[in-house]
């Protein structure tokens, strides 16, 4: 024997059978139960599907059909940073040496979203440490860049961020930071300023000292071997 089916079976006038329909919420109930639940009921694509069309648009028209889904996807990539976590990644790859001079990595890419408009800000980052005993793979410095960068950010936060991983993990003699970055929120609405840059610096134990900052800034300036 089969088991019975959850829903009760109607009959129509025509002699057909038909599913029991969910009672309709009305939209103030909805209301009352969202400010208590959030809007946790709803997955990510109703949510990006209903945001289409208050922008105004058709989200059952064939371009959109997908959207919410691939929105969903992106919008998982480009905040993956807050599923990381900088000490994990640095564990492992940290090494005794006696090494004392300037390690410097430049021309870091990186990506990463406003917090304010949630567009994207983008540029480079120069990293710079003078070690303590202790030095760092060098593959994990654009790693690091990558955790703090792939979040909802502040260009100044990101920069103090990285510069404070780096010192956390290997307390060196000092580390240095600087960000150039270009903001979409800047170039695409509002000011308009298409070809203005934001640099920000965070610069930590002798990096604080005049010499060994000039020497990063005018390091991180220098055609190195990786430019083009
Ligand atoms: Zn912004």
């Amino acid at each position: 024997m089969k088991e019975r089916k959850q829903f009760a079976l109607f009959p129509r006038a025509g002699g057909m059978m038909t599913m029991a329909q969910p009672i309709a919420v009305t939209t103030s109930v909805r209301r009352a139960a969202s400010i208590d639940e959030g809007l946790s009921e709803f997955s990510n694509q109703e949510m990006y599907r209903e945001l289409l069309g208050r922008l105004g648009e058709d989200p059952s028209r064939d371009g959109l059909l997908a959207t919410p889904g691939r929105v969903e996807k992106s919008m998982a990539f480009l905040t993956k940073g807050y599923r990381e976590d900088s000490a994990t990644i640095l564990r492992g790859a940290l090494f005794d040496e006696d090494y004392d001079e300037m390690v410097l990595v430049k021309d870091i890419e990186m990506f990463s979203l406003c917090e304010h408009h949630m567009l994207p800000f983008f540029g480079k980052v120069h990293v710079a440490y003078i070690p303590n005993g202790k030095v760092i793979g060098l593959s994990k410095i654009p790693r690091l860049v990558e955790v703090f960068s792939r979040r909802l950010q502040i260009q100044e936060r990101l920069t103090r961020q990285i510069a404070d991983a780096i010192q956390d993990a290997i307390e060196p003699q000092g580390v240095g930071v600087v960000i150039e970055a270009r903001h979409l929120c800047m170039m695409m609405r509002g000011i308009e300023k298409q070809h203005s840059s934001t640099v920000t610096s965070a610069m930590v134990g002798c990096f604080r000292q005049k010499e060994t900052r000039l020497e990063f800034l005018s390091l991180v300036r220098q055609p190195g071997a990786g430019s083009q």
